[in-house]
């Protein structure tokens, strides 16, 4: 049975996800950025909490964890190398783990880049990649602890999955996102329709989370450093693409 999967925004801009297996009734919440919300959700969906699946260690992705684990008593998983840092973790994951959610499989990958602890979840069967915040509809996350090189190599990893496999990241940075891409890779058609839908997903309140990878790999303009045209808008034409990554990631950062 396919999983069932709820989106909702958390905070100010975080995305909090439920993930449920009709088949058995447990109910993952991909990080727990604020509890309200996610106990919201569960009401309004009857699922019960049965764990939180951590994809990096940062203060607005693990708070809502202390107090759903005393209401719910759920099991909270947990990149290893955060392995001080995530309160309440009962098990810790890295490359190649397998961690379930009932009759659910998730494979994790080790995503480093935004914060050297970073990991995210693939459920192959379910096409769903939970990849906190590696990438962002038209975005990716910061390069903070780790290398640009590190962090290309994640997106890449994200890059080669199925085209058709859906992208659930962290937070909603869309608009601005588009913005930006707008300006890094101005004359493609596709991202102009994408930034479009994503002030009319504004206006109806709506966001354009999850995404695909194929939809990605079309208008995010950071999957698109290998293109002439990224590389002109940075300067950087003839250069590979993890330096116009690099490019792109450091003007992004003064944009
Ligand atoms: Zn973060």
């Amino acid at each position: 049975m396919p999983a069932q999967i709820r989106v909702f925004r958390c905070l100010d801009d975080n995305i909090g996800v439920l993930l449920h297996d009709p088949a058995t009734g447990a109910c993952a919440a991909i990080d727990a950025p604020a509890e309200g919300p996610i106990l919201k959700t569960l009401d309004e969906t009857g699922w019960r909490l049965s764990d939180i699946l951590v994809t990096h260690r940062h203060a607005d992705h693990v708070q809502g964890i202390d107090g759903l684990k005393r209401r719910f008593g759920c099991r909270v998983v947990a990149p290893e190398k955060a392995r001080a840092e995530v309160p309440g973790a009962d098990e810790y994951v890295r490359e190649g783990s397998t961690p379930k959610v009932g009759g659910l499989s998730a494979e994790v990958w080790e995503t480093p880049g935004h914060c050297r602890d970073h990991i995210a979840y693939w459920f192959a069967d379910d096409r769903a990649v939970f990849a906190g915040d590696t990438i962002f509809t038209l975005g990716c996350g910061r390069v903070a602890e780790s290398s640009y090189a590190e962090m290309w190599t994640s997106l890449s990893r994200l890059a080669a999955l199925p085209d058709d496999a859906r992208v659930y990241s962290g937070h909603d940075y869309t608009i601005s996102n588009a913005r930006f891409a707008l300006a890094a890779d101005p004359d493609n058609a596709a991202l102009k329709a994408r930034a479009a839908e994503a002030e009319r997903a504004k206006a109806e309140g709506r966001v354009l989370i999850p995404s695909t990878i194929g939809a990605e790999k079309a208008t995010n303009p950071f999957l698109r450093a290998g293109e002439p045209a990224v590389a002109r808008s940075v300067g950087r034409e003839g250069a590979g693409a993890e330096a116009v990554f690099q490019a792109l990631r450091e003007w992004k950062n003064r944009f």
